[in-house]
Formats: structure tokens, C-alpha cells, sequence
């Protein structure tokens, strides 16, 4: 989620969420627009207003922001602002890579965990059905992910039913560890909202239970097969995601042959390359290998799979670390907001097709980041 800077020129209470305009609105529909100011004269109403110059009068809740910032704000988005004048932006309107936030607890503590998570927390449920009204009904796809969204038991079956009312032509994605889904009745809670396009993406990061228990800090991995098995019955729509690392990489190709024999239902598998971010950077030094190191590996379980059938990709990826014959299963897959490219990049011939890396790679990446050229 990108965090905007801003300062209040009055005080605020409350967290403000709200819809970015910068356009005028009639005064009745005011309430949940935050009105990006441009030289207007400030009219009241909003939830908030946006300017850049101190020299205005400020009418109810006014940020001072940076140009630049604002500049990163379009029309559609939705934006919280907290209290220190703070903007989370929740929603970019012009993205496929938006999600809600639904939790930051979870219920393993994986080894490589890209998030700072919290033990307690205030219900968020209330937050979330605000942000589905506010986001455009013709957005193509949302993700629900934590934390560990079955945390919030019922609220977020209410959560999948709002997406169905509120945003029937959006797919959604949700990312959950599978656990909880080893509850049959939770199951069939979730599947019987009859959601039109939903995705049920589960990690399964190695095919032995000692593996995968181990990098995920639980006792998890039956549980998380029976969920499988469980969302199989209702023929829901699942995916495995397997983010690779220096503990799991070995036994990729059984890890491919383990999914194939066993969950062959699942409608897509997606190998990840890892994001570098707090828990995962704090304990770098067991877990990271070059990409370029576990090319054998991938590739074995990646034609694996796709020789077998499967609908198979490759995440997180940069197309020079891949082997060519690698590079059909390559998905632009990293949000755009935390998306970039190195500056030799910007001499690449296939700048446009590649994946790219996380922020936080720009500290450590693979070293055979190499820019190529088409002739
Ligand atoms: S040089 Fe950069 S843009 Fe080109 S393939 Fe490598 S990572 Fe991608």
C-alpha cells in the first residue's frame, strides 16, 4: 500500500476514507469524495480536501500535500487519511493489482514473510465494506489477502458477499494458507456464496510435512491439504503458489510431481520469486539464493507440470536470470506500486515484457541482471 505524506491544517479525529476527485461534486454526494483542490474556491462538504499551498483558508478537514504526490493520485482512487495527515492509498483505479486488506493477523509465522503482522487488532471489517462501495464497478480484479483472511471466520464470507453484490463483473483473488479451510462447514460457508469469479490461491511450499511446517512456523501442512481436498469437492476454483528460497528449491521437481499426482483439480500453479521485506529480510541469510542458482529446478518442475497439462507460471521473475525457454511462463505479477526496474533496465530490448522486482530488490537481487538486446 503507498503511503502519501500529508499535513493537516486542522485537526482530525478519525480515520477519512474517501474517493479521490478532481472535479466539483453536487453538494448531496460530497460525504465520500476527498476533492483534489486546483485553485478553486474551497467549498465544504467532503470528506476531505487536498491541496498543495498553505495560503488557503481551509474549510473542514484540509492536507497540505506535495505536488509530486498528489500527482500520484487519479480520479476513482480510493485513499484513507489517518489522523497525522497520513494517505493510504487502498485502491488505484487504473490497476489489476489491487487487494484488501482484511487482516494483518495469520495463524503461521512464515519464515519468509514479505509483512509486519500484528497479534490484535480492531475488527477491520467495517473499513473493508466501505472501500468495496467505494471502488469502481468495472474494476477487473481484486485480491482479499492478510494476514490470514479465515481469521475473520464469518466476516469474510459477509466480505465475498459484498464483492458479489457490489462488484458482480470483478474476479476475485484470495490468498489464504489453507488452515482454516480444513473445516468442511467453513468450506462450504464460502463456496455457497455462489461468488461468480472466485479464486482460491493456497502456498504450498514443499511436499514433505517437515518442509513445509518448518518454513511456515506450524503445524500446517495436513490441514492445508484437507482444505484442498475440501474446495476440491465443491469444485472450487484453486491455485498453489510456491515461493521459492534456499529451503525449498532442491525438491521442487518432487514438489511439482507431488502436485500433479495429488491435487491435479487445481486450475493454476505459480512458482514466486521472493520480495525481501521485513521477516523474509530478517532471516536473508538462511533463506536467499540467486534465482539464477534454482534455474535447473524451476524449469524441471515447471515442464513438469506443463507437459502434463497444468496451467503453470512464473512469478516475480526477471527475463535475463530465466532460461529462454522459461520465458512463456513469465506473468507481470508484481503490484505496480511497488514494481520497479534497475537503471541498466532502461537499455533492455524486452524492458516491456519483463516482470521487473520489488522495491526492496533494489538492495539485493541476482547477479546476472544482464540487458538484452533483440539482434
Ligand atoms: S535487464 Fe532488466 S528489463 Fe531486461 S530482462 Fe533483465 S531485469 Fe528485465
Amino acid at each position: 500500500m503507498k503511503k502519501i505524506t500529508g499535513i493537516p491544517l486542522l485537526d482530525i479525529n478519525n480515520h477519512i476514507i474517501g474517493k479521490i476527485t478532481y472535479k466539483p461534486i453536487k453538494h448531496s454526494l460530497r460525504q465520500d469524495f476527498i476533492f483534489v483542490a486546483n485553485g478553486e474556491k474551497l467549498e465544504s462538504g467532503y470528506a476531505a480536501i487536498l491541496v498543495t499551498k498553505r495560503n488557503r483558508d481551509p474549510k473542514g478537514t484540509t492536507i497540505l500535500c506535495n505536488l509530486e504526490d498528489i500527482k500520484y493520485l487519479n480520479t476513482g482512487d480510493v485513499v484513507s487519511i489517518e489522523p497525522n495527515g497520513n494517505i493510504n492509498v487502498l485502491y488505484k483505479k487504473n490497476s489489476v493489482g489491487n487487494v484488501l486488506l482484511v487482516t494483518e493477523r495469520c495463524n503461521c509465522s512464515c519464515i519468509m514473510c514479505p509483512q509486519s503482522l500484528v497479534t490484535k487488532e480492531d475488527d477491520k471489517s467495517p473499513f473493508i465494506f466501505k472501500i468495496i462501495s467505494l471502488i469502481d464497478n468495472n474494476t477487473q480484479l481484486l485480491g482479499i489477502t492478510g494476514g490470514e483472511p479465515t481469521l475473520i471466520g464469518d466476516k469474510l464470507i459477509d466480505i465475498i458477499t459484498a464483492c458479489k453484490q457490489r462488484l458482480p463483473k470483478t474476479k476475485l483473488i484470495m490468498l489464504t494458507n489453507g488452515i482454516k479451510l480444513e473445516n468442511f462447514d467453513y468450506v462450504k460457508k464460502i463456496v455457497m456464496v455462489q461468488h461468480p469469479d472466485l479464486t482460491i490461491d493456497i502456498p504450498l511450499y514443499a511436499d514433505t510435512d517437515t518442509e513445509h511446517n518448518n518454513i511456515i512456523g506450524a503445524n500446517g501442512f495436513y490441514k492445508t491439504i484437507q482444505g484442498l481436498y475440501n474446495l476440491a469437492r465443491f469444485k472450487q476454483k484453486i491455485g498453489i503458489r510456491i515461493v521459492i528460497h534456499k529451503l525449498n528449491y532442491k525438491r521442487l521437481p518432487q514438489l511439482a510431481e507431488f502436485i500433479y499426482h495429488n491435487f491435479p483439480f487445481v486450475f493454476h500453479i505459480a512458482f514466486m520469486q521472493m520480495e525481501t521485506m521485513e521477516v523474509a529480510k530478517k532471516n536473508i541469510d538462511i533463506l536467499w539464493i540467486d534465482p539464477y542458482d534454482y534455474n535447473e529446478q524451476l524449469e524441471k518442475a515447471v515442464t513438469y507440470l506443463w507437459k502434463r497439462g497444468m496451467n503453470v507460471s512464473i512469478y516475480n521473475a526477471q527475463l535475463c536470470v530465466l532460461p529462454k525457454n522459461l520465458w512463456r511462463y513469465t506473468r507481470k505479477s508484481i503490484s505496480s506500486w511497488k514494481n520497479i526496474y534497475l537503471e541498466e533496465c532502461g537499455k533492455c530490448d524486452y524492458l516491456e515484457n519483463c516482470g521487473g522486482f520489488f522495491a526492496s530488490s533494489l538492495e539485493l537481487h541476482s547477479q546476472h541482471i544482464e540487458i538484452i538486446k533483440k539482434n
